[in-house]
C-alpha cells in the first residue's frame, strides 16, 4: 500500500497577545492511494490549522509533511468570485498557475457536462444553488488536475438536505476521477457516511485519538447515502461520539 501523505509529529503553536496557544501536539497519520480519510474533530479543535499546514499553506512548529503529487484545496467556503463567470471562476486557478490551454478547457467542459452545469458556464455565482456552488467550486480544485483532494468541511454552509443530495454528488465525483482525499469535518455522520478511514482529534492541544477503519455492509455501489444504512452505521456513531466526548468538562 502506498502512501499519498504522510504527516509525522506534527505540532504546531500560535504566539498571540495573549501569550502560546498549543494547538496540534503530536499529530501522525496517513493518506493511503485510493481511500477517503475523514479527520474529525470538534470546532476549534486544529482541523483547519492542520490542513493548512498539509498545503504548505503553513509552517509546523515542528514534524515533517511528505505528499506525492499535487494536493487540491476545496474551503469551506465557496470563494467564487461574483462578478465572473461559472467558467471563468473554474479556470482563475489555472490563471495564476498560467496553465489555460486546450487540454485543460476540454477537461473542464467534460467536467461541467457530466456534473450537470453546462448550462449554467456563462452565468454568474448568484444564480446558482448553494449545492450548485459547492459543485463549481470542487470542479474549480480538479481544474488543475490534482492528485489529492482536501476538503474543510465543504458541506457545513449548507442546509441539511442539500447537504445530504451536494455529499453524495461530492463523494461520485471524487470516486469517478480517482482522487485521495481527505475530508475535515465535526459532523460524525457525514464522516462515516464518506469515508474509509477516520481519524479522530482531541480538544485543544489536539492529537489523533484513534483511527478508524470503516466497514459498512451494502448491497449495491456504496455511496453516503446508501452508507446511512448499513447496518454498522449506528454502532460506528456511538463509538464516535463517544471519542469525541463533546460533553467532557473543559
Ligand atoms: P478548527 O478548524 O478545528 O475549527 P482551527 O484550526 O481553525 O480549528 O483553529 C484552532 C485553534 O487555533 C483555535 O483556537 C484558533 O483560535 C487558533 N488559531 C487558528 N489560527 C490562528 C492564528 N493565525 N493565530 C492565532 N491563533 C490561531
Ligand atoms: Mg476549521
Amino acid at each position: 500500500m502506498t502512501n499519498i501523505i504522510e504527516m509525522k509529529n506534527i505540532y504546531k503553536n500560535f504566539y498571540t497577545d495573549e501569550g502560546e496557544i498549543v494547538v496540534l501536539q503530536d499529530v501522525n497519520f496517513v493518506l493511503e492511494r485510493g481511500k477517503i480519510l475523514g479527520i474529525l474533530g470538534p470546532s476549534g479543535s486544529g482541523k483547519s490549522t492542520l490542513l493548512n499546514i498539509l498545503t504548505h499553506l503553513l509552517t509546523p512548529t515542528s514534524g515533517e509533511v511528505q505528499i506525492e503529487g499535487k494536493v487540491g484545496y476545496m474551503f469551506q467556503k465557496d470563494h467564487l468570485l461574483e462578478w465572473r463567470t461559472i467558467m471563468d471562476n473554474i479556470t482563475i486557478g489555472l490563471e495564476i498557475q498560467k496553465k489555460v490551454n486546450e487540454e485543460a478547457i476540454k477537461r473542464i467542459e467534460y467536467l461541467l457536462e457530466i456534473y450537470g452545469l453546462w448550462e449554467f458556464r456563462n452565468r454568474y455565482p448568484k444564480e446558482l444553488s448553494g449545492g450548485m456552488r459547492q459543485r463549481v467550486a470542487l470542479i474549480r480544485t480538479l481544474a488543475t488536475d490534482p492528485d489529492v483532494l482536501v476538503l474543510d468541511e465543504p458541506f457545513s454552509a449548507l442546509d441539511y438536505q442539500t447537504r445530504l443530495m451536494v455529499s453524495d454528488d461530492i463523494y461520485k465525483i471524487i470516486r469517478k476521477e480517482h482522487k485521495d482525499a481527505i475530508l475535515v469535518t465535526h459532523d460524525i455522520s457525514e464522516a462515516i457516511a464518506m469515508c474509509d478511514q477516520i481519524a479522530v482529534l482531541s480538544k485543544r492541544p489536539a492529537t489523533i485519538k484513534h483511527i478508524y477503519d470503516i466497514e459498512l455492509t451494502v448491497d449495491k455501489e456504496r455511496t453516503p447515502l446508501v452508507s446511512r444504512k448499513a447496518p454498522e452505521f449506528k454502532d460506528y456513531f456511538d463509538v464516535l461520539w463517544k471519542e469525541l466526548d463533546v460533553y467532557e468538562s473543559k
